[in-house]
């Protein structure tokens, strides 16, 4: 149904109408049909927006030719201003809404409306430590933006009265050019080179700010990170990026958390996990031993008999979860270490408890003579 695209039938007018038929009959259905006095009724919604459409085609003198002539395409909607075509209802707000970039019809291509300008986002990075990602942090980041200039408090222009408007463009920011083709007149538009497209011309620019209305400096921002963050987490802090001086809307920045290493401490979700070795005598004996955790020193009791690889598990001494209050385990692995050097009386004490439980061992010492011994068994 919107793919025909007749514009003339959407307005109920025949094809001979006037300007000021168009103006009457679009004015008539916007009243009837406007988002906001329909609760936003989707049918409403969709009508509303193929009037405003076919308004906006036929009401411009030379879209309305093109039209005629060739049907609907979508370069009609290059280069168009729809922000001057409404101008006069007083629609901004609602033509943002609906014909903002990414609403997929052809409003969405490239257009200047009165809409404020917003400066660039800023990306940055900020390094935070294992801990303070467990538990959140407060931190104050510094970084470079465009800051609206307090000289000219944004206008670029060093006297108040020094702003004029482009003769070139008559202060649109467009300038039109005709060119005959064998189809008929071509109208292209491009910015105008005179005032780069503001429609004004600054005839003694701040000196601040060489007429831009705003320049870079350092700024400060106090950052909330949550608790549970994770390496590369990005946060966002709307309105502290970059201006465009008087009457623009600031960027965002965007900070990316980097969580420092901790050695010997690696995240599992929202556990903490960690390694200890222990020797094979205090696996087999039990003892009591001091290990690190988020919250500092703490003893741990090692039974007698552990196994290689047993899990002793810290309740609730890991990582608080991202937006939320419960806290992850801490997981210690208990590693038994075998020892590779063994002195004399060590060895005479092992094979005695080895000849106790009547373990097979090698007979051979320690040292040479076992190593030529290993060598002949094969
Ligand atoms: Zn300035
Ligand atoms: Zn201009």
């Amino acid at each position: 149904m919107r793919n025909k695209r007749d514009y003339y039938g959407v307005l109920g007018l025949s094809r001979d109408c006037t300007l000021t038929d168009i103006k009457r009959e679009y004015r008539k259905l916007a009243r009837k049909y406007h988002p906001d006095l329909n609760n936003g009724d989707p049918k409403a919604e969709e009508k509303f927006k193929e009037i405003s459409e076919a308004y906006a085609v036929l009401s411009n003198e030379d879209k309305r030719r093109q039209y005629d002539q060739f049907g609907f395409s979508r370069s009609l909607f290059e280069d168009f201003d729809f922000g001057s075509v409404f101008s006069e209802f007083d629609f901004g707000d609602i033509f943002d809404r609906f014909f903002g970039a990414g609403f997929g019809s052809p409003f969405s291509t490239r257009q200047r409306s009165r809409r404020k300008e917003r400066g660039s986002d800023i990306s940055v990075e900020m390094k935070i430590s294992f801990k303070e990602s467990a538990y959140g942090v407060k931190k104050e980041i510094e970084y470079n933006a465009d800051d609206i200039c307090e000289v000219c408090r944004g206008k670029g222009s060093a006297a108040d009265d020094g702003i004029i408007t482009c003769r070139e463009c008559s202060g649109t920011g467009k300038v039109r050019t005709a060119r005959q083709t064998l189809i008929g007149n071509i109208i292209t538009t491009s910015t105008c080179r005179d005032c780069g497209g503001t429609g004004k011309i600054i005839k003694d620019p701040c000196k601040k700010c060489r007429g831009r209305g705003y320049y870079s400096r350092k700024r400060k921002v106090k950052l909330d990170i949550p608790a549970g963050i994770h390496d590369g987490d990005r946060l966002r802090v709307s309105g502290k990026g970059n201006s465009l001086g008087k009457d623009s809307i600031n960027g965002d920045l965007f900070v990316t958390v980097r969580v420092m290493s901790y050695p010997g401490f690696k995240r599992d979700g929202n556990d903490v996990l960690s390694n200890i070795e222990i020797s094979f005598a205090q696996a087999a004996l039990g003892c009591r031993l001091e290990v690190e955790t988020l919250d500092g020193k703490e003893e741990i009791n090692i039974k007698p008999g552990t196994q290689p690889n047993k899990k002793i598990i810290l309740k609730s001494r890991g990582i608080i979860e991202l937006n939320g209050y419960r806290r992850g385990d801490h997981i210690i692995n208990i590693e038994v270490k075998i020892p590779t050097k063994l002195t004399k009386e060590e060895i005479i004490l092992l094979k005695k408890y080895a000849d106790g439980r009547e373990e097979a061992v090698d007979s051979g010492s320690h040292g040479v003579f076992s190593n030529i011994k290993n060598a002949f068994k094969k």
